[in-house]
């Protein structure tokens, strides 16, 4: 734990900042602002110079013992904030809270009043330059009661997202992975837990008090200035529990400007499919494996223009939904799109110069925005507004009802206050505004009258000083003296040392300073003028801050006019860019209905056929899937056989993202797909290792298993590839034997369940709704050849040898193989069938098969522990060495 001393005998300053110290959260490193640095104290500094890389120092003494100290600059802290917290840490911002000149005047040993304004943590962030643009930046908070009640709460602070869930407790790490949030709230003894639950997230443990089910509710209620909740929903006690402890912290970590969230939204579950987080992770949906973005199906299939429309479609994403007209809307919408192809690009290009509203909103809300953001925000309502007239009203081509809905947000003919709004800020900005209102100039010359005065009494003194220095070099009789100005001395005269003495004597010049080179004078003409400028100057920033102010009051009562635009914005973005890589890469629209079909034609998985065309490896082979198909010829439980390296993850792969695409509401890649509403989606694809959480291999994949076959109902789509493989083969054949035997018997899913266990491909026979598939491969002049393509039946082999003779396994081996295989299957009983086969050893060795470099390589592999893509890197190292 950390400790830090107490302020007994310490100077004024280190006594205020041990007194801020015992203040902010311990788990947060204290920045205490003195005047163009935040400094660092004691165990803070020592953290924060070995987390940033920069030199530990020391600063005086407290109670005997040298202080360590760093610093950061204060124009360069959002970089050094950043870094901190990816490197995850919490940063309390101690602040001043008054002018030095304030304290000067209490008495030369007064201190600074400070105070800590914010608590920067990773799920609390708006700045852009903290904030990744095209992700959501959620925290969470996890409410448990000692009733067993569970419910999940959560916000996006750089949007105003407020919502949440009741959760069952088994719910919870799968809710999680789809909210994907980088801080997660718990209270203390659960915070074991939420690091199982959420391995990605920073976790903020808080004091069970904070999750007073009784007490989120009145602070809900006095948050959002209402007598009831019930205007917002039916929250259950774990509910108000999650969302009041979530409120309690917002509202800490923001200190002073409590952030703007919309009201709760009680999202009932079972809205969206499930996705457990297995298979979220093996499916690559918005990250790969190795957690980069890069590769992942929404890097492949993401065309969107903004970071409103790149964060909903992620989304919708990790939550598809279960809600058919929802689906239809957005089907819609991109359909629409798709056949309106001008508009389409002409949509699309407005929206690009829309940004991000929504952030720059939220900003402005919370008081940290500037007059960029306002320019922003009003320059995207107009860009909404513009949108609109593209949309003429052709009676044979009208828009959907979900497009005619965004369009009516986007009208700001319908909230007049709002259209004002855009037109005044559009007219009183200057075409660059700065980031922040403070130093003033963002607003445009001509808006006001008395802000034009100020200015213009202010550059008209300024010109008056310039006149100046001929009258006085004219007076004086020295060309070379010159009119400067500076914050010490304000507005003076400087002349070279050897023209001093002239001015020396003169009664109208009062000497100031002698430099080494240059002497300076003042006169009462320029300390007027200089006061002038100054009281005219402050007078402009004063108008022009109350112009800031009065604007952000006015957006603050368009709050939710303003979000459904920017929502409004996001949506038409994800339909068209949905609409753009159809036609770019032929994706299909998908029917989703209430039945329990899956019927794909010409299936592809999104991400391999981009890869293959990047390296110019190949092209995809489409495969199709029918599951439990409509006529009810096709099995429901489908084996997928073939040799490694013939497509079988691929194939599985493919289908389930099929499934999350469509219920998105996204176009699919296939010919055609027809898709009987998912709930859950399960996934056990390749060995994942859960070393992190201290399982083997083998174990982590039979909890996996489990875990669906507890789970999984009629609803549900489950993908198997090759369990049982990390033990001895009859215990995971049998494994293997059961798990199928009970999806089909009692879990009734439809499920794609690919194996390495021919002998599995007899239950298609004796199970009445199982089928056999296998992706087929041929031998072409003593090489295996993949075909990728799948057919009915079961693989006529499993090709093991030949591929181990791709590999390089020493042609004895591989003969004596082939020897104990034709064994193997020509016998019923496995074991005897190799009783009476004589020992290798016993054979003459041939000369060949003294170990070679190959030989050597292949002892080192450990084939369990290899990935696909390592297995081939594998084959190609062993094909070089043979
Ligand atoms: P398996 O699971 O059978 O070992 P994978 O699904 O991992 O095989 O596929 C191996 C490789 O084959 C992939 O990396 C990919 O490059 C290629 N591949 C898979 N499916 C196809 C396909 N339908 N068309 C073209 N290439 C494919």
């Amino acid at each position: 734990a950390r400790a830090f001393p107490t302020p007994e005998g310490g100077t004024p300053m280190m006594v205020q900042f041990l007194e801020l110290r015992a203040e902010a959260p311990l788990d947060a490193l204290l920045f205490y602002r003195m005047g163009d640095f935040y400094e660092l104290f004691f165990d803070d500094a020592v953290r924060a110079s070995d987390a940033l890389d920069i030199a530990l120092t020391k600063r005086g003494e407290h109670q005997g013992e040298p202080v360590p100290m760093c610093g950061v600059p204060v124009h360069n802290a959002p970089v050094y904030l950043s870094r901190l917290i990816k490197a995850g840490f919490k940063v309390a911002v101690g602040e001043q809270m008054e002018d030095p000149a304030e304290a000067k005047k209490r008495g030369a040993k007064s201190v600074v009043k400070r105070g800590i304004t914010r608590i920067v943590t990773p799920g609390t962030l708006t700045e852009d330059d903290l904030l990744e643009a095209r992700a959501a930046n959620r925290i969470a908070a996890i409410a448990r009661l000692a009733t067993g009640e569970c419910a999940l709460s959560w916000a996006d602070v750089s949007d105003g997202e407020f919502a949440s869930m009741r959760v069952g407790n088994d719910g919870l790490e799968a809710e999680l992975a789809a909210l994907n949030p980088s801080e997660v709230l718990c209270c203390d003894e659960d915070g074991k837990l939420a690091s199982e639950l959420a391995p990605h997230a920073v976790i903020t443990p808080r004091a069970r008090a904070k999750f007073d089910s009784g007490a989120g509710e009145r602070r809900l209620k006095q948050r959002f200035n209402v007598q009831s909740l019930d205007g917002f929903g039916a929250f259950t006690k774990a509910e108000l529990s999650a969302l009041g402890a979530l409120l309690d912290y917002l509202e800490l970590s923001q200190a002073g400007a409590p952030a703007r969230l919309r009201p709760p939204l009680s999202l009932p579950s079972g809205a969206a499919m499930v996705i457990d987080p297995a298979a979220r992770m093996s499916l690559e949906i918005d990250r790969t494996l190795q957690g980069s973005r890069k590769g992942s199906l929404i890097d492949a299939i993401d065309r969107t223009l903004t970071a409103p429309g790149a964060r909903l479609l992620a989304d919708r994403l990790s939550r598809p939904s279960m809600n058919l007209a929802e689906i239809q809307d957005r089907l819609d919408a991109a359909h629409f799109f798709l056949e309106n192809r001008a508009l389409r690009e002409q949509t699309r290009e407005r929206l690009k110069a829309a940004g991000d509203p929504a952030r720059c909103l939220s900003r402005l809300l919370l008081g940290r925005g500037g007059p960029r953001d306002l320019a922003q925000l009003s320059r995207a309502l107009k860009e909404g507004e513009k949108l609109i007239a593209g949309f003429a009203k052709d009676p044979l081509n009208a828009p959907p009802a979900p497009i005619n809905r965004a369009l009516d947000a986007l009208s700001l003919a319908q909230t007049p206050e709002l259209a004002r709004l855009v037109q005044e800020t559009q007219q009183s900005l200057v075409a660059e505004p700065p980031l922040l209102a403070r130093d003033g100039g963002f607003v445009a010359p001509g808006w006001t009258p008395a802000l034009d005065e100020a200015r213009g009494l202010r550059d008209e003194s300024r010109r008056v000083v310039a006149g100046l220095q001929a009258t006085y070099a004219q007076h004086s009789g020295i060309s070379a003296l010159k009119v400067k100005h500076n914050n010490v001395l304000g507005y003076f005269i400087e002349v070279s040392a050897k023209n001093a003495d002239a001015l020396m004597g003169d009664q109208a010049f009062i000497h100031r300073q002698t430099m080494a080179n240059a002497v300076r004078f003042s006169t009462p003409e320029l300390g007027e003028l200089e006061a002038k400028i100054a009281q005219a100057g402050e007078r402009a920033l004063a108008m022009e801050l109350e112009i800031f102010d009065a604007f952000r009051t006015r957006i603050e009562a368009l709050d939710a006019p303003i979000r459904r635009a920017a929502e409004a914005l996001a949506g038409l973005d994800v339909a068209a860019a949905t609409a753009h890589w159809a036609e770019e890469t032929g994706a299909e629209r998908p029917q989703v209905d209430d039945s329990l079909a899956f019927d794909i034609e010409g299936g592809k998985h999104p991400v391999v056929e981009r890869a293959l065309e990047r390296s110019g490896e190949g092209r995809f082979t489409p495969n199709g899937c029918h599951l439990n198909g409509a006529g009810g010829d096709h099995p429901r439980l489908m084996l997928v056989t073939g040799p490694n390296m013939a497509g079988k993850s691929t194939f599985l792969r493919q289908n389930a993202l099929m499934a999350i695409l469509a219920q998105a509401g996204l176009y699919v890649p296939a010919k055609s797909a027809r898709i009987g509403l998912v709930d859950r989606l399960f996934s056990r694809v390749g060995a994942a290792d859960d070393l992190s959480r201290g399982r083997s291999t083998f174990m982590a994949e039979m909890i996996e298993t489990a875990a669906i076959l507890n789970q999984a109902g009629p609803r549900a789509l489950v993908i198997l590839d090759e369990i049982g493989r990390g033990t001895a083969t009859f215990d995971g054949l049998s494994i293997a034997w059961a798990a199928v035997e009970h999806l089909h018997a009692v879990n009734q899913s439809r499920a794609l369940f690919a194996t390495h266990y021919h002998e599995l491909t007899r239950l298609a026979d004796e199970l009445e709704a199982a089928g056999n598939c296998s992706l087929k491969a041929k031998e072409w002049k003593g090489d295996l050849i993949f075909l990728h393509e799948v057919q009915k039946g079961p693989a006529d082999r499993s090709y093991g040898v030949e591929v181990a003779k791709r590999a390089g396994l020493p042609q004895a081996a591989v003969k004596r193989a082939t020897d104990i295989l034709k064994r193997l299957e020509s016998d019923d009983a496995p074991a005897a069938a190799l009783a009476d086969l004589p020992l290798f050893s016993s054979l003459a060795p041939e000369p060949e098969s003294r170990p070679s470099a190959s030989d050597e390589r292949l002892k080192e592999i450990d084939p369990d522990s290899l990935t696909p893509r390592e297995a081939l890197d594998v084959l190609y190292a062993l094909k070089a060495l043979s």
